[in-house]
């Protein structure tokens, strides 16, 4: 369970959502095999979903696609404001040499394109919108999208550390947002605070508290802590169902072959790993709704 605390600035200006994260990104870590890289760059996209659910409203959710070329390929994390967060990535062993003492996160993720998916209820299709990855650090990329898609100025510092062996030792983040009316200077008093604290990994390692860390970003600004308990946890909604309706989107022609194997398929559910079984009379039955919706 990670609590998702908020702060308002006095002046009203600013608003702060901020996780330690650690117990979600574990767990996730854990359940895929996650080496240390994976771990700690899926961690930030995690991180940086349960924020951005975190700002949402009742039964909305949000998917953040990295689309890179990078070690890692696909990452994906998605959370809802109910709670729930999840993601995976294509290659979870993947390893690359540090840089400069540090995981090279950029390499991990490469250049590409950044898709932003926002969940409504009642509304018929998801609002998808794109931006290019930018630093592949995540952060700065979400920072970016934040700009260019809702036009709200923000710093988004997200980190996290693992042992020798990658396992999860701490992850979490923050979001500061600039409300309609804040100069813009504050993002360079902000921006500037930020960089010169030490990585956000290892400020929570050296045992400061999340709200200790975003009070050391704001330094002499006033803050008021809003006591709305947000808690968000690792749950995936996979189902026999879900996974055979997934099955709709190969087409009919690779349905066709699998039906043609006269088997049961072993499909692992990408986000928690548990094993479903698909036999052909199930895929029997998706090919012929296949047949009556088109
Ligand atoms: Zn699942």
């Amino acid at each position: 369970m990670s609590q998702v605390v908020k702060f308002y600035s006095e002046d009203l200006y600013l608003r702060v959502s901020a996780v330690k994260s650690t117990d979600i990104v574990r767990e996730i870590s854990k359940v895929q095999k996650m080496g240390p890289l994976a771990s700690l760059t899926c961690g930030r996209v995690i991180t940086g979903a349960v924020l951005m659910a975190a700002n949402m409203r009742d039964r909305q959710s949000i998917g953040i696609h990295f689309k890179g070329d990078g070690a890692l390929g696909s990452i994906y994390a998605e959370a809802s404001f109910d709670g729930e967060a999840r993601g995976w990535c294509d290659i979870p062993s993947a390893d690359l040499p540090l840089k400069s003492g540090h995981f090279d996160i950029a390499s991990a993720v490469g250049q590409g394109f950044i898709h932003i998916i926002r969940s409504q209820p009642f509304e018929k299709a998801p609002h998808v919108s794109s931006v290019s990855i930018q630093s592949g650090l995540i952060g700065d990329d979400l920072a970016y999208y934040l700009h260019q898609s809702l036009q709200v100025p923000s710093i988004v510092a997200l980190g996290g550390i693992t042992n020798e062996i990658g396992e999860v030792l701490e992850c979490g983040g923050v979001i500061i947002e600039l409300m309609p009316g804040a100069p813009e200077s504050l993002i360079d008093t902000l921006e500037k605070n930020v960089s010169q604290s030490k990585p956000f990994g290892s400020l929570l390692s050296g045992g400061l508290s999340i709200a200790d860390i975003v009070k050391n970003y704001l330094g002499n600004i006033k803050l008021i802590e809003n006591f709305h308990e947000h808690e968000f946890s690792f749950r995936c909604k996979c189902s026999e169902s879900r996974v055979a309706r997934s099955l709709t989107m190969i087409g009919r022609e690779a349905l066709d072959e699998m039906i043609d194997e006269n088997k049961t398929f072993e499909i692992t559910c990408e986000f928690c790993s548990k094993l479903y079984l698909i036999d052909v009379e199930t895929l029997k039955g998706i090919r012929a709704e296949l047949n009556v919706v088109n």
